[in-house]
This record gives C-alpha cells, structure tokens and sequence, in this order.
C-alpha cells in the first residue's frame, strides 16, 4: 500500500501543477464540450494522461477507471497539441527518457484509465468540479484505489482550496491522503506535511454544490435548519466538499437528486477518494437511505440514490430526517 500511496500522490500533486498552469495560460480553444454538454478541458485530459502514465510505469498490471478517454481528443489536434504540450511540461523524468512524448502516447496514456471494474482498480477523476475550474475557482483531482468494492487508498488533490477556511488571505492548495484503518492527513501542493484532520462537533456548517443543477438546495437547507445548523451554507465545487467535513469546518456534506433529474445516479470517481477521506478523520458516508456506497455496480453507483457525508454523530439524525420527507 505504501508505494501505491506514494506513486499516488506524486501523481495527483503533479497533475495539480499541471492544472494550475492552464488555469493561468488558458485560451478560448482550450475548453470543448463532451456529449453530455458537460465541459472537458486541457487540464483534464492533461490530467489523467499524467496520472495513468504514472500508474501504468510502477503497476503495469493495475487496471485504472477513469472519466475521460482519448476519442473526442483524436479528433482535435489543436486541442491534442495543447495537452501534449502542458503533459510534456509535467511529465516524470522517466517518462521524459523516452525523448519525444508523442501526440499518440498522450492518447494512449489517457485511454489506460478506460478499464473494467473489477476485484481491484483505480478510480480518477482527472478534474472533479470541471466548471468550478472554468470559474478559477474549487476543483479537485482525485484518486482512489479500491479493492473488493472498499476504498483503501483516497488521494485528494485540490489546488485552490485555502489551509482553513474563514481566515484571510490564506495559503492555498491542499492534498488530503487517506489509507484504510490509518487517518486522513493533509499536505500542501508542495508535498509538505500539515497535519492529521478530524471530523468536528461543533462545526454548525452545511457543504453543498456550488452549481445548483447538481443538488435539492432548497431540500439540503431545509435539512441543515431542522439539525440547526445556523452558519450560511458552503457552496463550493468539487469534493474538496468531503475534504472540509473531513478536516471539521462543516459538519454535513449533502447532495441530493435534482428535482430535474429524479433519477441522475453518481458516479464513482466523483466520490471514492471523498468517501475514504471522511471516512478516516472519523465521519460517516451513505447515500441518501442509508446504504453504502457500491463501487461496484459500474461506472455509476446504480444502486445509491444521492450521498450524505458527516463527522458521524449527526449521521442517523440526517437519515431520519430524509426517511420522513
Ligand atoms: P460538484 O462540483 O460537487 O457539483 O460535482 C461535480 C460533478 O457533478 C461532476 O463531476 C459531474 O459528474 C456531476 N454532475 C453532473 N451533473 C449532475 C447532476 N445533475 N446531479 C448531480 N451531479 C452531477
Ligand atoms: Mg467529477
């Protein structure tokens, strides 16, 4: 587990300066729409070609889960220059010997993150909170390694996310790191160590979407009024959301269907790194009846409906509540 931790976060830290860096230099052509109608960009591309190559170069066996594939990109040499660019930029020294990084190797790269689901993988999110990075603001890369359906490895990376919340003019840009049965522990984006973090009991704060279309806010806040928690709620993209409930500056993290899209189910790299990170610092993860979450019914958790996250004790009060609505 310990080289998989360190290859991880390596990656994820890397990617992050990647992301940074087209956040900073970015242009018009930079950003595509996929078929959804959801946004993709040269970082996220950029992103998860770095982080599967990486995988790929200390665990040629392991199978990677991610969101994006290459198909759309092989279609768009501007934009497939682009990312070639920024990978050859951040790319590891071992990758950088094989002289020239191709155009085809960033595909290829980005296409090892289109495997199965199966006893063990990885599961990526090159950047989680796409729109919130097209707004310069909360997004996340994250990675999680989960074996027989149960997270064992969650690394966070979240480049904009300030030290602590509420003070001003923070430092910013945190890793969170969490191993199975050994706690959550936060970085800053140069690899430095912070500290342990902990859920908390007094952080009267609900941690919601930022983009309305993926919530029931008027429901989540109704929810946060009957717990009584009385702060305003905290709208931000990403899971950098489980990443503050996880270090104690909310105490609920709730996303519920949109009232639009009753049937919308989740998708697993949007919450196996959060899951484990809260669930370490001491917080408690379900959906919104209760279960938990199942990573292995396929790229989407069809079997969950909605995520409540929690430092734990608010937990059975937070599902009694959804269970009389
Ligand atoms: P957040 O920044 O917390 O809103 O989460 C971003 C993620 O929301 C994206 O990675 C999408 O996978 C996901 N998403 C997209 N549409 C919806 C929707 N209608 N309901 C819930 N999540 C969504
Ligand atoms: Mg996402």
């Amino acid at each position: 587990m310990n080289t998989r931790k360190q290859i991880a976060i390596n990656a994820v830290l890397k990617a992050g300066e990647l992301c940074q860096q087209v956040q900073d230099e970015m242009v018009s052509t930079d950003a595509i729409q996929k078929s959804d109608r959801s946004p993709v960009t040269v970082a996220d591309f950029g992103s998860q070609a770095l982080i599967c190559n990486a995988i790929n170069d200390a665990f040629p066996e392991d199978i990677i889960v991610a969101e994006e594939d290459a198909q759309s990109l092989k279609q768009n040499p501007t934009l497939l220059e682009r990312v070639t660019k920024y990978v050859i930029r951040f790319a590891t020294e071992d990758a950088q010997k094989q002289k020239v990084i191709s155009t085809k190797n960033i595909c290829e790269w980005i296409d090892r993150g289109s495997g199965e689901i199966s006893n063990s993988f990885w599961t990526l999110d090159p950047i989680d909170g796409t729109k919130g990075f097209l707004r310069n603001d909360q997004y996340a890369i994250a990675l999680a390694w989960i074996v027989e359906g149960e997270v064992q490895l969650g690394v966070l990376g979240c480049p904009n996310l300030p030290h602590q919340l509420d003070v001003p003019n923070p430092e910013r840009g945190c890793l969170f790191v969490a191993v199975r049965g050994e706690g959550t522990t936060t970085y800053t984006t140069n690899g430095e160590l912070l500290e342990k973090v902990y859920v908390s009991e007094n952080a009267s704060r609900l941690a919601e979407s930022f983009e309305s279309t993926h919530g029931d806010s008027n429901t989540h806040i109704k929810i946060a009024k009957e717990l009584g928690l009385n702060k305003p709620p905290l709208q931000i993209d990403s899971q950098a959301k489980y990443g503050i409930v996880a270090r104690g500056e909310a105490s609920l993290y709730i996303r519920l269907p949109n009232p639009a899209y009753p049937d919308y189910r989740e998708c697993i790299w949007d919450h196996a790194a959060g899951l484990i990170v809260v669930e370490e610092a001491g917080g408690k993860v379900t959906d919104a009846n209760g279960k938990s979450l199942r990573f292995l019914s396929g790229r989407r958790m069809t079997e969950n409906r909605g995520v409540v996250a929690t430092n734990g004790s608010l937990h059975e009060q937070v599902l009694s509540i959804l269970s009389s609505m």
